[in-house]
């Protein structure tokens, strides 16, 4: 189980862009953990003839290191659209489906099935765990990291959502979350299933009373039990793949994220928050380090990932929106320079005290929903920052000085 930090590393790895009709950002953040185990995957147009209106995006949330959550990001879309049915001859699948995915390599530019997609996912899954075990450090239990992925494929005409492990994918439709994929936990009935078949037990809600997810690639500890095939072992890398005809008119946004974010947002909560933010700026890092931050001020202790793909109807920014946010941030400043101003007996109040106070403020305007006061620390951190005479410009012995 990863170790914490005195303090939390908040600097944030940011990336965006736009193509193929969609704009996307990312944010991800080390924070509270020693290590920074999560990766992702973003990439508009994918290679191959008749694949450059396709794009692909993934997270991915490493265990015990984080060599198979970065190889994955880097190498798990090439293992799917490379897909070896067509080098390993004689594989029994393809002829019988008679649409193995090399059609996803076919120079006649016939697009792809859904079915001959998700097989070629699923086998791309396979493939790469298959492959991955062959690495030495990862074969001798020099390394016994493992990941969990999740993705979207998108189509001109449909979502892939790919689940393996318990980071998730949403879709924001019509104002409502649509879909999310649902988590691999080893409690669940089908997991359970398949663990005890393998020879294991879940306690504590987990594999052996040990890993907290019952899918993942790497994890090779959990993948070795005798006459059981891949997707039976105490640990499988088989993903779920959900397809989905794109809805141009209603689809609004898809999230993913690693459980350092689902910790402490639900789905709406956070579909809810990215939309209100999305009205207040079009810049997609700006709104993903938002959620990043409310989820460390909401309390999450663990590494955190968020990509946002926005879709051509995604929220657009309102002048309505952006002036009933900054006469939001105008109040909190304010409140914040009269809580300050008043001598109190018991000294000058510390941060905590202050969001307290705030929190049960009756004269609030509306705060971002999903985000609530958490969302807005940074605003009113700044101010106490800027009036607190007893500020140590190092941060040493402030604990609560730790927001950027
Ligand atoms: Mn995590």
């Amino acid at each position: 189980m990863g170790a914490f930090l005195d303090k939390p590393r908040t600097e944030k790895h940011n990336l965006h862009a736009e193509g193929n009709g969609l704009r996307y950002g990312l944010s991800s953040m080390q924070g509270w953990r020693v290590e920074m185990e999560d990766a992702h995957t973003a990439v508009l147009g994918l290679p191959g003839p008749g694949m450059t209106d396709w794009s692909f995006f993934a997270v991915y949330d490493g265990h015990a290191g984080s060599r198979v959550a970065n190889y994955c990001s880097k190498h798990l879309l090439e293992h799917i659209i490379m897909c070896p049915a067509n080098k390993g001859a004689g594989e029994t699948q393809s002829s019988q489906t008679g649409s193995d995915s090399s059609a996803w390599d076919s120079p006649t530019l016939v697009p792809p099935t859904v079915e001959t997609v998700k097989s070629g996912i699923r086998t791309g899954f396979l493939k790469i765990d298959e492959h991955m075990r062959s690495f030495s450090d990862l074969r001798n239990g020099m390394d016994r990291s493992g990941s969990t992925a999740v993705g979207i494929l998108l189509s001109p005409d449909h979502f892939f959502f790919i689940n393996c492990g318990d980071s998730r994918a949403v879709l924001y439709r019509n104002s409502h979350v649509c879909f999310s994929t649902l988590d691999h936990k080893p409690c669940n009935p089908r997991e359970r299933e398949r663990i005890q078949n393998a020879g294991g037990s879940v306690m504590i809600q987990r594999v052996n009373g040990s890993l907290a997810v019952s899918r993942a690639l790497g994890d090779f500890d959990y993948k070795c039990v005798d006459g059981k095939g891949p997707t039976e072992q105490l640990v499988s890398p088989e993903p779920e793949v959900f397809e989905m005809a794109r809805a141009p008119e209603q689809d609004q946004f898809v999230v993913l994220a690693c459980d350092g974010i689902w910790d402490v947002m639900s789905n709406e909560e956070l579909c809810e928050f990215v939309k209100s933010r999305l009205e207040v700026s079009d810049d997609l890092e700006r709104v993903c380090n938002e959620v990043v931050d409310t989820c460390l001020h909401k309390g999450s202790r663990d590494n955190m990932s968020v990509v946002l793909v926005c879709l051509p109807n995604a929220p657009k920014v309102s002048e309505e929106a952006v002036r009933k946010d900054a006469e939001l941030n105008k109040y909190l400043e304010s409140r914040v320079e009269e809580l300050l101003s008043r001598p109190a007996e018991e000294g000058f109040p510390d941060l905590v005290a202050v969001m307290r106070n705030l929190s049960t403020d009756i004269g609030m305007p509306l705060l971002p929903p999903g985000g609530g006061l958490a969302s807005k620390r940074s605003v009113i951190e700044a101010v106490y920052n800027r009036l607190n005479p007893y500020r140590e410009e190092d941060g040493s012995g402030a604990e609560l000085e730790y927001h950027w």
